[in-house]
């Protein structure tokens, strides 16, 4: 079992709020923080403990023992400067961990070069993801393993009933493997070769994107 994590968000907006209720689900100690006192309150019950405090202010960060946090989530959208500046206290006081949410590309560039350990821009990011599902509509899912590698959840088309592993050849003749299939909720593991596809499974595939995709556009 890991040791517990502990998890600082600042501010509680759409983004943050919801990183703060996902952060408690999964079972971690998270200080909810935000300078309006209405969605401090709205956190209160949710978050392990929740302070209307303004985190540009360095005092306050340090009388909060926040230097003790693994991990701060800085989520200000719209006032760039109090995130951006937020984002440099707390890499002065020293927390090792900090993700900030971007709002653009300016603000994405400035937060790097401070020294955020991660930037997130979630309307772009969720934007991309989405223009890729819907561009490809045998994708159901898929992890970016790479700028050149993923794993992809395939849905098996008619063109592939009845076929086997060995049959199609898939590592072969594309270098992809084939991970696990699932058909309902049963999961098949490190599927044997001669097992043979049902029209609707789900084929979670690992591969270079190009092979992936020649796999679709051929076999499927
Ligand atoms: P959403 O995720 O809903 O799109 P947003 O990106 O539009 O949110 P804002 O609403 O601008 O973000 O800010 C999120 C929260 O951050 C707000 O609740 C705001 O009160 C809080 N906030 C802004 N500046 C500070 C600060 N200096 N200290 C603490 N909280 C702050
Ligand atoms: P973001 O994804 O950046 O968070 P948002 O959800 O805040 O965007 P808005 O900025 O309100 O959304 O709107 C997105 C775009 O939709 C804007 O460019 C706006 O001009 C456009 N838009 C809004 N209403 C209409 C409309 N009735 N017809 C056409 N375009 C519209
Ligand atoms: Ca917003």
């Amino acid at each position: 079992m890991n040791q517990k994590k502990q998890f600082v968000v600042i501010g509680l907006g759409r983004f943050g709020g919801s990183v703060c209720k996902e952060l408690i689900q999964q079972g971690n100690e998270v200080l909810a923080m935000d300078m309006d006192e209405q969605k401090v309150s709205d956190y209160s019950k949710i978050a392990t403990h929740a302070v209307v405090a303004d985190s540009t202010d360095e005092p306050t960060l340090m009388s909060l023992g926040i230097r003790n946090f693994d991990v701060a989530v800085v989520a200000i959208g719209d006032n760039l400067q109090a995130s951006i500046l937020t984002t440099l206290l707390l890499k002065e006081i020293g927390v090792n961990n900090i993700w900030v949410k971007a709002k653009n590309n300016y603000h994405q560039k400035v937060l790097e070069k401070i020294g955020a350990d991660r930037v997130i821009h979630p309307e772009s990011d969720m934007g991309r993801r989405i223009a890729q599902q819907l561009s490809d509509e045998n994708v159901i899912d898929f992890i970016e393993l790479s700028l050149d590698y993923s794993i992809v959840e395939l849905i098996a088309v008619q063109k592939l009933d009845g076929k086997t592993l060995i049959e199609l050849d898939i590592r072969g003749r594309y270098g992809i493997t084939v991970l696990a299939i699932k058909s309902g909720d049963e999961i098949n593991v490190s599927p044997e070769p001669d097992y043979q596809i049902t029209a609707g499974e789900l084929l979670i595939v690992i591969g270079h994107n190009k092979d992936i995709k020649r796999f679709e556009n051929e076999a499927m």
